[in-house]
């Protein structure tokens, strides 16, 4: 029977995830009820939220799980403590599975959260018994155990989330003077609505909505998972380029934890930040672009197929042309820094020589890009054309 091949229960979580769901579904609708909700209460709950699901977001996940930034230590700190509220466990559990996640996505002996278990797998089923994929393995995080804040945070996990989830709402409680409402809604319920939408990262996200970059996983980007999970809902470009420190790319994209980082950038907060070269992410999107064309081209039963495919034909050898003109003009690049570093002479002819061949490439570099650009219109032309 497949119920007594299951690894045991999770007492602990278990429990806690019951209580505290019940607690948020009937307790606080109960309350509202009774004694009524203030605007102070809902603010308190907005505010507790939010630095529980960017520290997650920023903190656990962007910084150092896939180290795409550095951070002051004193951001550092703030994650970390915040980052307990949200009770998902310490840094360094948290950092290695996500990185066991990355590298085995899908996989479903080693994929901690694989989607390919199910909605509720991957969702929570994971954390409520005891998985192997998810026994403690921090052979992946040594730059981790070098972080003292991180290892801290591990050694007093326990006695940090109960304070950092008590002591906030507390905090607001004292101030506002209405402690059980606070306790309700910035405690239990902010506590509940902070595990679910992370959890849609895993679940959700990987099961609804487009494949821009990649089919080869199961990660979707989603725009209105991006609104509930601070911009994490671009999940499919976050499992091809898992080190940029965006994940919503394009300025309309709803991504607050890549606003939030940048912004620190400017104060000296964060630096380092990592971001992918624009030709790379539109290679990818090409080479989806051409694949799915010659699927639908193999079903395309119109008059004018074989046109079509002779088109698509000659737009791939030009896209192969343009990765090896982007490598030749990349390779010139690098033997032109390496040549001005080993010059280093003070000669301003020189100096202008360096900056002229530079300029150059450069615009080759931009040509290039804007060619790819105009191939993805195009290709988007022939999709709707086979639709
Ligand atoms: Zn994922
Ligand atoms: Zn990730």
């Amino acid at each position: 029977m497949q119920s007594q091949s299951k690894p045991p229960l999770l007492m602990m979580q278990t429990i806690l995830f019951a209580s505290t769901f019940l607690i948020a579904l009937i307790g606080v609708p109960l309350y509202g009820i009774l004694e009524g909700f203030t605007l102070a209460g809902w603010i308190g709950f907005v505010l507790v939220l939010g630095a529980n699901g960017m520290s997650i977001t920023a903190g656990y996940h962007r910084l150092w799980a896939h180290n795409a930034y550095k951070a002051h230590w004193s951001l550092r700190l703030l994650f970390a403590l915040f980052g307990a509220a949200a009770t998902q466990n310490s840094i360094l559990v948290w950092a290695s599975g996500h990185r066991r996640h990355h590298r085995h996505v899908d996989d479903i002996d080693h994929d901690p959260y694989s989607a390919k278990r199910g909605l509720w797998f991957s969702h929570i089923g994971w954390m409520l018994r005891d998985y192997p994929a998810s026994a403690e393995d921090f052979s992946n995080a040594p730059d981790l155990q070098r972080d003292k804040i991180v290892m801290w945070q591990h050694r007093n996990y326990l006695a940090l989330v109960i304070i950092m989830n008590v002591l906030p709402a507390l905090a607001l409680g004292v101030i506002t003077g209405n402690i059980v409402e606070h306790l309700l809604l910035a405690g239990v319920l902010r506590l509940v609505v902070s595990h679910h939408s992370t959890f849609f990262i895993n679940s959700l996200a990987h099961f609804w909505g487009r494949r821009p970059y990649t089919d080869e996983n199961t990660a979707r980007d989603n725009d209105f998972l991006a609104l509930l999970t601070y911009g994490e809902g671009y999940h499919n470009y976050h499992h091809i380029f898992q080190n940029d420190y965006r994940n919503g790319i394009r300025w309309w994209h709803y991504d607050p934890t890549k606003w939030l980082i940048k912004t620190a950038s400017w104060i000296g907060l964060t630096w380092d930040l990592k971001k992918v070269p624009d030709f790379k992410i539109q290679r990818a999107v090409l080479t989806m672009k051409f694949k799915r064309a010659e699927q639908r081209l193999l079903e395309y039963k119109g008059a004018n197929a074989l046109h079509l495919s002779e088109f698509l034909e000659k737009e791939y050898l030009q896209f192969r042309k343009t990765l090896q003109d982007w490598n030749a003009v990349g390779q010139e690049w690098m033997d032109a820094k390496r040549q001005s570093i080993a010059e280093q002479t003070e000669c301003l002819q020189q100096n202008l020589a360096d900056a002229w061949e530079h300029a150059t490439l450069r615009s080759r570099f931009q040509e290039l890009e804007y060619a790819m650009k105009m191939q993805i219109q195009r290709l988007e032309t022939l999709r709707t054309q086979l639709a």
